[in-house]
This record gives structure tokens, C-alpha cells and sequence, in this order.
């Protein structure tokens, strides 16, 4: 692995990508992003990749006027954004929300590494992406720190990656996945009523997107990972268990069917799963601090209270649904809840809001179906439009 191309490199998990790349000595050919013309100049002066692209056309007409001294190749639109897809031994993926389904396609169907943050591809079009990775031969690895933390537990089961996936894994063990609670653990439902933007955008253990962090405080993110890891390790959701651990140390585990468990542990960090899919299946040393046990003293362990988040719930009811009936529910959920995200953010709904807003919608999506990527992406439109009248 010599080269890589960053979509959605100016995001959080894009930022600290490049540290990890650089630390690599690994040459970041192309870099992307949705509007960021600044923070893409900058980077671009920094890594000198062959291509810069910006999905919005008129911040990609700005970013070549700054980069006109250079020799960058400024991109533009969704073309632009996929033409970076095209570029770099791997590409990693972190651009938020489904734009980042039609990137991940290219770069899977032209067999790369596709290092995988974007949770949203696999929750909304999970059946066509794992089948396109099959196909194609590509290596898909996960770079969420749970999914990364599961993918190392099955190191000796899943082996190799490329394309064999769905077959080796046989379903038998029980994922243990970790939920750290976000800032409301604890919290009543008369509580979350007075939850404002900014006490939302405050997560103990990580420092994430607007977006994320959001979804981190509904729960709604451990609902997305929920179905993230029935569709990446090919397992029913029976099979996927969510556990409140607040220390954030356990980054998930995977129970066998001798009843061993094996964890993945470590610092809060996520240069290290993002370091992983890069060097998969060698470790090399790393940026981050190293794990001190008797510092953190001691691990706690709760169920989830499904009830006053009700994001979560919402979440693993659409996986049960599509798992058994082959529907796109997930898919309704995801771009419903982007779009509720958003208004929410924008201070237009509550945050006790959110999951009625979604629960709402899903019900005039209930049983619906679509198998090719257009389809699902006229949905997706469809989704939004809706959730926005609602809103
Ligand atoms: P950010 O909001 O910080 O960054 C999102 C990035 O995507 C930005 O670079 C943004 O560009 C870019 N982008 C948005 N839309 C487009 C588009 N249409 N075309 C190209 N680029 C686009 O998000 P995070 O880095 O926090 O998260 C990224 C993904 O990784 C999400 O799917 C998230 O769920 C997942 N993830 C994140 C974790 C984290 O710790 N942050 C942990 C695990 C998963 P611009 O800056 O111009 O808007
Ligand atoms: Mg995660």
C-alpha cells in the first residue's frame, strides 16, 4: 500500500486521516470534500495531491482560482468527488450521509481497499455494496470503531476479506456492540425535553462531525452501527447485541460459540482503526497514547434504555424487518433521520423530536423495496422530501 486518496478529507475523521497517511509515509494522491474551499486549499498545499475535488461547484470554482499556482487538478461535482474514488491503492471513505454511496461503489468496483467510515452507504445500500465487494474482489474494511474492533476480533475467521466474506462468516457468535451512552445516559424523557443544540454537540469520549455527534447523543448512531454490523459480518440481527459501556474502552466484542469472548480494547482514538485499515493485516506503531488500565480503574456495563431513546429502537425494529422481509426500511430510517438531523441542528425541531419525526415517516414507507442504486437513491430523494414536509 503505497498511495491513498481521502474523500471527505476535511471532515473529522478526513483530518485526521492525513496524520495517519503521513505518519505512513503513504502519498495521498487525491483528496475531496463537499464545499470546504479553505481547509481543502490548506491541505492541498500540505499533501500536494494530483487531484483536489469539491462536490459544490461554485466552492470548486474558488478552490481553482486559490490552487491556480499550483499543479493540484481542481474537480468538480459529484463526478469530481467519484473521480477521486478512482485514484490510490486505498480510499478512504469519510464523507458523511449517503453522498458517499456512489464514491464507495467506485472505488469497490474497481477491486481497491475501500477503508469504509461512512456508516450511512452500508446502512442504506448494505446488500448491494457487500454483493459488489464479493463481485468485485475489492477488500472492504471497517474503519468505525466498533466494526473495526469486531473485524479484529474475527482475525482467524474472516480470512481473507477480499470478497469472501459473506460466505466465512458463518453467523455462529454474537457481536457485543459497545455504546458508550452519549451525553444523556441516564437521562429521563421529561430531561431530554430541554436538551438544546449545543449540549447535544457535547460527546464525553470522541470528538466527531455535527452529525455523528448528534446521532450519538439520540443513540440513533448505535442503531446505524446496529444494522452497520449485520450487513458488514453477515449476521442476523438476533446476533448483534448493544451494551451501554461508558468508559468508551471496549470498542466491541464477539462472543463464540463456546461461549469465549473476545474484546478489542484501546485508547479513544480513532487514528488507531483508521491506521488499521490502512496497514490491515500488518500493526505498526502509531500516533496515539498508549491504553493505562489501572488509570481507568474500572469498566461498567448496562442494557440500553430503549424506550427514552427512542432512536435506537426505531433503528433495530427497520433492521429486523429488512432482515427478514428484504426490505429497504433501513434505508427510510437513515435518510430520515439525516434530514431531521439537520433541522435539528438548525434549531427547526426539538431534539425529543427527532425520533417522532422518523417514526412518522417510516410509517408511510412500511414494506417498501428497491435493489438497484438508482432505485435507492430515487428513494432516498423521496425520503427527504417527505421528512422535510413533515418537518
Ligand atoms: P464531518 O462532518 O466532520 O466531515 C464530513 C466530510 O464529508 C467533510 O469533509 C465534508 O466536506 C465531506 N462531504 C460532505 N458531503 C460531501 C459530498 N457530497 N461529497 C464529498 N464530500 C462531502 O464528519 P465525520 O468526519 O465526523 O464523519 C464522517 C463519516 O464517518 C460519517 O459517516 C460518520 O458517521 C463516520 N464516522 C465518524 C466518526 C468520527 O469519530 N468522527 C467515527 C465513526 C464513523 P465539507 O467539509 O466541505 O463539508
Ligand atoms: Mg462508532
Amino acid at each position: 500500500m503505497e498511495t491513498i486518496s481521502i474523500l471527505g478529507s476535511t471532515g473529522s475523521i478526513g483530518r485526521q486521516t492525513i496524520e495517519v497517511a503521513e505518519r505512513l509515509g503513504l502519498a495521498i494522491t487525491a483528496i475531496s470534500a463537499n464545499s470546504g474551499a479553505v481547509l481543502i486549499e490548506e491541505q492541498a498545499r500540505r499533501v500536494k495531491p494530483r487531484f483536489a475535488a469539491l462536490y459544490d461547484e461554485d466552492a470548486a470554482g474558488d478552490l481553482r482560482i486559490r490552487l491556480a499556482d499550483t499543479n493540484v487538478k481542481v474537480l468538480s461535482g459529484a463526478e469530481g468527488v467519484i473521480a477521486c474514488a478512482m485514484e490510490g491503492d486505498a480510499v478512504l471513505s469519510a464523507i458523511s450521509g449517503f453522498a458517499g454511496l456512489r464514491p464507495a461503489m467506485a472505488a469497490i468496483k474497481r477491486g481497491a481497499r475501500l477503508a469504509l467510515a461512512n456508516k450511512e452507504t452500508l446502512v442504506s445500500a448494505g446488500a448491494i455494496v457487500m454483493d459488489a465487494v464479493s463481485k468485485y474482489g475489492a477488500e472492504l474494511i471497517p474503519v468505525d470503531s466498533e466494526h473495526s474492533a469486531i473485524f479484529q476480533c474475527l482475525q482467524g475467521r474472516l480470512h481473507p476479506p477480499r470478497g469472501e466474506r459473506r460466505e466465512a462468516a458463518g453467523g455462529d457468535y454474537k457481536i457485543l456492540l459497545t455504546c458508550s451512552g452519549g451525553p444523556f445516559r441516564g437521562f429521563t424523557a421529561e430531561q431530554l425535553e430541554r436538551v438544546t443544540v449545543a449540549d447535544a454537540l457535547k460527546n464525553p469520549n470522541w470528538s466527531m462531525g455535527p452529525k455523528i455527534t448528534v446521532d450519538s447523543a439520540t443513540l440513533m448512531n448505535k442503531g446505524l452501527e446496529f444494522i452497520e454490523a449485520m450487513r458488514l459480518f453477515s449476521v442476523s440481527p438476533e446476533r448483534v447485541e448493544v451494551i451501554v459501556h461508558a468508559q468508551s474502552v471496549i470498542h466491541s466484542a464477539v462472543e463464540f460459540a463456546d461461549g469465549a469472548v473476545i474484546a478489542q480494547l484501546g485508547v479513544s482514538d480513532m487514528r488507531i482503526p483508521i491506521q488499521y485499515a490502512l496497514t490491515y493485516p500488518e500493526r505498526v506503531p502509531g500516533l496515539s497514547k498508549r491504553l493505562d488500565l489501572t488509570e481507568i480503574g474500572s469498566l461498567t456495563f448496562e442494557k440500553p434504555d430503549l424506550e427514552t431513546f427512542r432512536c435506537l429502537d426505531l433503528a433495530i425494529k427497520c433492521a429486523e424487518r429488512d432482515y427478514r422481509a428484504e426490505t429497504c426500511e433501513c434505508l427510510v430510517l437513515n435518510a430520515a433521520n439525516e434530514t431531521t438531523v439537520d433541522a435539528f441542528l438548525k434549531e427547526k425541531r426539538k431534539f425529543t423530536e427527532i425520533p417522532h419525526i422518523i417514526e412518522n415517516v417510516l410509517g408511510r414507507y412500511s414494506g417498501v423495496r428497491g435493489s438497484s442504486l438508482d432505485e435507492l437513491t430515487e428513494l432516498d430523494a423521496d425520503v427527504r422530501r417527505v421528512t422535510a414536509e413533515c418537518i
